[in-house]
Formats: structure tokens, sequence, C-alpha cells
């Protein structure tokens, strides 16, 4: 019977794509194991095309049916379900699993860290459970302190002058701190708990990029003191390959006719949506920069054409300067091109790394998610962006977004973070060259099994 590894990704191109790469690099060097990478589908949404996928031949799939849950059998609000899907397929899973133990040696699953909940049935079967944290190495230091977080916030309520210093995180003021509902605290929370008691953490980052987060986390200094921290395994930078998507828009052929380093790429990740009137405003904002752009725009209402969403006359006003798409672009290929300087980003894992990976200075905007964390990485502890400033209710003006851009591309501290950042890039290429062996041993029973993931030099 064949050794298999199952990887088990969360919902989402993205997420799968860094579970094939992760699938690719295990099997450079066990060609003998067999990988078979389950996809959450929820029954309401369209099954992925993995045909698109660039894939060791030993690398199956399969969907795994998922019935999401109806509004009343959750209390989180929508924007958080994606974490609680997995849980209502854990039915399905178990079953997957049990019929993949038995026509084959099943040695280890990789769960994707947003499917935290799967453990209980990893568990209940025994079988040896790492993790893939497909996020930096600074924000899991910072999961691992949010039971602390949670409780000193209830004792000083709201003091915006308190400064927390957490193991592996750059020093962050408490008005900094994710804003969201006490759900995402518990999410977070959960996450931590979970990953503290796993066989091993695969993270996509590099020892340049996050020493000091990578090395606390090696050390164990951020984990509860009663365990033995887990392994901790640095693959990255996975990202992308520039051209493997299609140009439907144009934007590449646009860019060859660009003076060199002279445009700034506008774009939020798979689910930035804004309002017409934000629009508005960064449109007004890129209008005062007067630097070049390429902006991807997404809003609210889908069904708006650009001229409806846009100032009257924007497009025309600037069409020697800028060009805008609606919903997606090719974002790894035009980071990628010569003529792109500067990257308005919403701060996703997956978008910072493209950037440092191609040496494209940001400016970090964050939405959702862990994206508020990121910034402060990004700006403190990598120095490789600037911070925009929103008001309370996410919403950036046009002077902030314009004179940020205009900074960026144009100043002597733009100058600085653009060195900052071809220099990281040198570092990426290096680090991409180095993890080359990825290899998993078990021994014996889970109890005394442990996980050899090499990372050879
Ligand atoms: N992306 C893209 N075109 C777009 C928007 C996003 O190719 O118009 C890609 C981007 O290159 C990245 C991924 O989608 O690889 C987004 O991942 P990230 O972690 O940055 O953000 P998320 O979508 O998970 O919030």
């Amino acid at each position: 019977m064949k050794d298999t590894i199952v990887l088990y990704s969360s919902i989402g191109r993205g997420h799968v794509f860094s579970m094939v790469e992760l699938g690719n690099l295990i099997l450079t060097h066990n060609p003998s194991f067999s990988i078979k990478i389950l996809i959450p589908t929820p029954t309401n949404t369209a099954k992925i095309d993995t045909t698109t996928f660039v894939c060791n031949s030993s690398i199956t799939f399969h969907h795994l049916t998922i019935t999401p849950p109806s509004s009343s059998a959750t209390t989180l609000p929508p924007h958080l379900l994606i974490f609680d899907i997995t849980r209502h397929g854990n039915h399905n899973l178990h079953h997957v699993l049990q019929s993949i133990s038995k026509a084959s040696n099943l040695k280890a699953v990789v769960l994707d860290f947003m499917n935290y909940s799967a453990t209980e049935v990893t568990d209940t079967l025994d079988i040896p459970t790492l993790f893939y944290y497909t996020s930096g190495a600074s924000t899991l230091c910072f999961l691992h302190h949010m039971q602390t977080i949670k409780q000193n916030r209830t004792k000083s309520t709201n003091d915006n002058q308190t400064y927390l210093e957490i193991p592996g995180f750059p020093t962050i003021s408490t008005q900094e701190l994710p804003q969201e509902s006490t759900h995402i605290e518990d999410i977070f929370i959960k996450i931590s708990a979970t990953l503290s008691d796993c066989d091993g953490i695969i993270i996509n980052t590099f020892n340049a990029l996050e020493e000091r987060a990578i090395k606390t986390l090696k050390e164990g200094s951020c984990f509860p003191e009663e365990r033995n921290p887990p392994p901790v395994f640095c693959i990255g930078p996975v990202v992308s390959v520039p051209g493997g998507e299609k140009d439907e828009n144009g934007c590449l052929s646009w860019l060859d006719s660009q003076p060199s380093q002279s445009v700034v790429l506008l774009s939020f990740g798979s689910l930035g949506r804004f309002s017409k009137n934000q629009l508005k405003e960064i449109a007004i904002g890129l209008e005062k920069s007067e630097q070049r752009f390429l902006w991807v725009v997404r809003s609210e209402s889908d069904e708006d054409s650009l001229e409806e969403l846009l100032p009257e006359g924007f497009l025309e006003r600037t069409k020697e300067k800028g060009m805008v798409v609606k919903n997606w672009a090719p974002q790894a290929a035009i980071l990628s091109h010569d003529s792109v300087g500067g990257f308005v980003t919403h701060c996703g894992w997956n978008s910072m790394l493209e950037a440092v990976c191609e040496g494209v200075p940001m400016v970090a905007w964050p939405l959702y998610a862990e994206q508020k964390l990121n910034r402060v990485v990004l700006v403190k502890e990598m120095k490789v962006g600037l911070a925009l400033k929103e008001c309370e209710d996410g919403f950036v003006n046009a002077t902030e977004l314009g004179e940020h851009v205009k900074e960026l591309m144009n100043s002597e501290k733009g100058k600085e973070i653009r060195e900052r950042i071809l220099n990281m890039k040198v570092s990426a290429v290096e680090a991409r060259a180095e993890v080359h062996v990825l290899v998993i041993t078990w021994h014996g029973s889970r109890q005394e099994a442990y996980a050899i993931l090499r990372e050879s030099r």
C-alpha cells in the first residue's frame, strides 16, 4: 500500500494553490508518496477547476462536499462563516479519511489553519496532524498572545495610549489592534490553542523576512509553558508564478507602454470591495497624486459600470496616465512588470509576499481578516511600506491616499523603502533556492510520533 499524505485546503483558489505548492514540495523528495488534496466545496458554490494547477502526477484532488450552516445554526457573522463551514464538513471528512486509510498508509494530514476544527476528526482517528499556516510568522506570534490581550482588555477598557509588547511581534498600540468583534478574537484563541497542540507547523515565510518571529516560534517562547512546542518549518516564499493567468483586459500590454517603475498598482485581494463613495474618493486621491496607476476596481454592486462608479470624466481625464479594470487582473504578472513601482495593497499575505518577491514597495490599506496586523508588520518590522490611516469606519479620504501614493513614488522616504524591499527581493530569491528538501518521516504510533521536515541548506 502506498504512503499517503492528505492536505486539507481551506475554501478559495488561493488556499488550494498553497496546498498544491506544498504537495509539490513534499513530493520532490518523497517521490514514493501519494498526496491527496481535499477541497472543501460548499453545496452553494461552484467546484474549483483543478486542471489549471501545475501539479506533480502523484497529486490527486477530492472535492469534499459541505452543506453550509443555515444562518440560524451559527452565531458567527457572515464574513467569519468560513471558519464554521469546515466544522460542518467534519462528518464527511471522517468518512473520506477512513476510506483513504483503508486503501493506503495514511501517514499524516496537513490542515490549512483555517480548518482548525478538523482536528476533532484527526484526533478521533489518531492521525498525525500538521498545520499549514498560510499567513506570516509574526501574526502567528500575535495569535498566541490573543488570550492575554483579551484578558487585559477587559481590565483596562479602550485606553488608546497602551502599547503591547508581544514576543515575536513589533510593539503595537491598542489603537492598531483589529477592532472586530469578540468573535474573531475567540477564533484566534481557538486557532492558537489547536496549533500549539499539533505535530508541526508549516509557514509560508522565510528567515530574512520575519527573523524575530520565526526565532520566537522555534524557541517556543510564545507557546504555553506546560506544552512542548510543535516544530516549525518555514518553506516560503511560496507565490504564484507570474504569467500563469490570462490577461483579458490587456493590463500587461498597457504596462509595456509605460516608463520603468512609474506605475502604482491598486489591488485589494479576492474579497476587497468598496462603496461608491469610497471608490470616488480613491479616484480623486489618484488624480491629486499625479502618479501613473493601474487600478483593479471591485465595488459592492457588481452591476454598475466603471463610468457609473467613478467621478464624472475621471476615465477620460486620466486615460494617458491610468488604466482601470473591473474585478480582477493578473496581479503576480503585473507586479513582476518593470513599469510597476508601487503597490497599494489590502495586506493579504500572498499579495505582500508577491510584492516582496518582485521588490515593489507598498502602501498598506488593510481591509479584513488579519490584515491590520500585517500592516503593522509590513511598516514597523519589515519597513517596506507606508501605512494609510483610515477613519474609524474604515473610510480613507482622497488626501490621505493621494499623499501616501506620492510619498511612496516620489520622496526620500519612498526611496529608502524601495531600496529595502529590493534587498529583501534578493533574500527571497536565496530563500527559494534553499528550501529544496522537505522530508516527512513518521516513527511508531502517534504517541511516539514525530515529524522531521528537514529544511536542507
Ligand atoms: N489576485 C489576483 N488578481 C486580483 C486580485 C488578487 O491575481 O485582481 C491574487 C493575488 O495575486 C494573490 C491572491 O489573489 O495571489 C490574493 O491573496 P491574498 O492573500 O493577498 O488576499 P486574500 O484574497 O486572501 O484576501
